[in-house]
């Protein structure tokens, strides 16, 4: 595959860097995302990915747009309130860029039908906001052998790896919270706040980390640094960075081997 003239021009910027170069463009104009959340995380996300020319996305969120998602909820404005969030953000994207192939899916992720909504992807980025869809999407992402970006906020502090559980060695997300959360109860941003300029710092590193996954083998961008968890203090501030352990008896990704 090679990139036309306009192509070309659009994404000069990211061509003209040696670690993404002319085949990196082209792995990301290849690449499929699919984005499970498109809230505050899942809004910055999807306008930097869109604009890095992922050549398609597909948009998945049960949720509509309320007037209280518009201080971090980046796309929406006051016109799409009570519209389905993954209809407005596709509609974002063909406005934006109407070269790439976009799908929006109005569902909320289960285990019944993750296998079916990743089906295909390059990397799965998810920015939801609760664990028992968080887990289930992992636990696809396994099975599938799809590796997963994932990123959540809350208050003042952001979390960040990228997972490949299907591999030797490398954990899961589940080996990351273990199985205490498969109960949907955990949905804090609500009670507890978050600042919206942390949404937008977190889901752009969720987009800059889902694109390290895209180019692994193409470019040296490609470094995907698998179970590597960066947790950010949006406070302090300050970012560290801890090894993820696989763990053996996993639900989701223990006795599997390559
Ligand atoms: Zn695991």
């Amino acid at each position: 595959m090679s990139l036309p003239p306009d192509r070309l021009n659009r994404f000069a910027r990211h061509i003209v860097l040696p670690e993404v170069g002319g085949a990196g463009q082209v792995a990301l104009a290849e690449a499929h995302v699919v984005l499970v959340g498109c809230g505050g995380i899942g809004s910055p996300a999807l306008q930097y990915l869109a604009g890095a020319g992922v050549g398609r996305l597909t948009l998945i969120d049960s949720d509509t747009v309320d007037a209280s998602n518009l201080q971090r909820q980046t796309i929406f404005t006051p016109d799409d309130i009570g519209q389905p969030k993954a209809e407005v953000a596709g509609a974002w994207v063909r406005r934006f860029d109407p070269a790439l192939e976009v799908s929006a899916a109005v569902e909320r992720i289960d285990p019944g039908n993750a296998a079916r909504l990743i089906s295909g992807a390059t990397v799965v980025l998810d920015g939801c906001d609760n664990f028992a869809t968080r887990l289930a999407i992992s636990d696809a992402c396994v099975a599938a052998r799809v590796p997963l970006t994932s990123a959540a906020i809350g208050r003042f502090q952001g979390q960040l790896a990228n997972f490949a559980g299907h591999l030797p060695d490398q954990p899961c997300y589940r080996c990351f919270v273990g199985d205490a959360f498969d109960a949907d109860d955990c949905d804090t941003c609500a009670a507890d706040g978050v600042l919206g300029a942390m949404a937008g710092l977190m889901g752009s590193f969720a987009a800059m980390h889902a694109i390290r996954v895209i180019l692994a083998g193409v470019s040296t961008l490609g470094d995907p640094q698998l179970g590597q968890l960066q947790l950010f203090d949006g406070l302090a501030p300050r970012l560290r960075s801890l090894r993820i352990a696989k763990d053996a008896a996993c639900r989701g990704c223990g006795g599997r081997e390559e």
